[in-house]
């Protein structure tokens, strides 16, 4: 099995939680062509579900060995993510629950006009939660997840990147529900188009081509397609509109941060008061999601640090981790996203951003 996950260098496009996430669960192996029933096929078509040997109609033209490795590297099979595991975002998360979660479960209600987009921008600084809510969305809508990234896509499969993605898509329909998430979507759909390198124009016409095809072969496709970006002025006008839905996933404010550190603490021994929670979240103005996870992860380590003999310690005998510990940590972790950055998404949200 390892020799099939790890090493490849095909999943770079996932955080390290995600290989531990997807990869730990042997339901994974499940073969392209042997479509064994998970249980987020529950409310799947007896025709997404052929029995052992049985070759489905949406993969026949498709290479195998893609459909070995999209099965394998790009599908993944997720814990379940609940909305409450990602801090603030009020109003992204209520928009996008009415917007794709009940289309997703109740394709029957959200038909015609109240159809779902197809594809969904998530905009903003990095680490702030963009991913999370792809997992979750697609948790949320039971369907099948799909994550890879840009760079992945032109630059790991040389060569094969347009192949990829129809393999992509063909598995997608397949498996439907699926969800769809790519990663730094503006280097596929960028606007430079100058010096841009023959294969990157060829998947990205691949990518577009199947984007338009989604729905329209059969009403019943339900496939969400996410690109999430950190460079939302770098995707040309022609993506930008495929992208009916464009949602701003801003930095956390006071409260999210505070919900961000209870929410960590909360697996390990601490002894912050709620007051002393609040004043490391009134003083981690401007980090984003991840920056505060790197935050708590380092003063994590603050009572390691004070130990003389590691090897022989006593778990229980271990400092739990406190303010002083956060107050250090401080010093070390700082805020990545600088002002002048927040304003681009501010300036593009203002132009082209969805309301809700
Ligand atoms: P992005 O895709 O926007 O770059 P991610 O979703 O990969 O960011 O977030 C990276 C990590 O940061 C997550 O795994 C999580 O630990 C933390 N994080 C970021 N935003 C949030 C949030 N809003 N709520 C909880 N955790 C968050």
């Amino acid at each position: 099995e390892s020799s099939k996950y790890g090493g490849s260098g095909y999943a770079d496009g996932l955080d390290s939680r995600n290989q531990r996430d997807d990869f730990s669960d042997a339901k994974n192996s499940v073969g392209a062509y042997n479509t064994a029933s998970d249980s987020k096929s529950n409310n799947k078509t007896a025709a997404s579900t052929p029995g052992p040997d049985t070759v489905d109609e949406r993969i026949k033209n498709v290479d195998p060995k893609m459909i070995e490795i999209i099965t394998n590297e790009i599908m993944h099979n997720l814990s379940t993510v609940e909305w409450d595991d990602i801090a603030g975002l009020e109003h992204a998360k209520k928009s996008i629950m009415e917007i794709v979660v009940w289309p997703m479960l109740r394709p029957d209600v959200f038909s015609g006009l109240r159809g779902p987009p197809k594809g969904l921008l998530l905009f903003g600084p990095p680490g702030t939660g963009k991913t999370l809510i792809g997992k979750c969305i697609a948790s949320q809508s039971c369907a099948t997840f799909f994550s890879i990234s840009s760079s992945t896509l032109t630059s790991k499969w040389v060569g094969e990147g347009e192949k990829m993605v129809k393999a992509l898509f063909a598995v997608a329909r397949m498996k439907q529900p699926s969800v769809i998430f790519i990663d730094e979507i503006d280097s596929l759909l960028t606007q430079r188009t100058d010096g841009e390198m023959e294969a990157t124009r060829r998947i990205k016409t691949e990518f577009l081509v199947q984007f338009d095809g989604c729905g329209t072969t059969t009403d019943e496709d339900r496939i969400l397609v996410i690109g999430a970006t950190n460079r939302p002025q770098e995707i040309d006008e022609a993506a930008r509109r495929r992208f009916r839905k464009r949602l701003y996933i801003p930095l956390p404010g006071k409260s999210g941060r505070q919900t961000i550190i209870s929410n960590l603490l909360k697996k390990q021994g601490c002894s912050l008061s709620e007051a002393e929670i609040e004043d490391i979240s009134i003083k981690t103005e401007g980090y984003s999601g991840s920056d505060m996870d790197g935050l708590c992860r380092e003063a994590a380590l603050g009572p390691i640090r004070a130990l003389s003999d590691i090897k022989n310690v006593n778990l229980a005998d271990i400092e739990p981790i406190s303010h002083k510990h956060f107050i250090e940590a401080l010093k070390q972790i700082r805020a990545s996203v600088s002002q002048t950055d927040l304003q681009l998404y501010l300036d593009w949200d203002a132009s082209y951003g969805s309301m809700g």
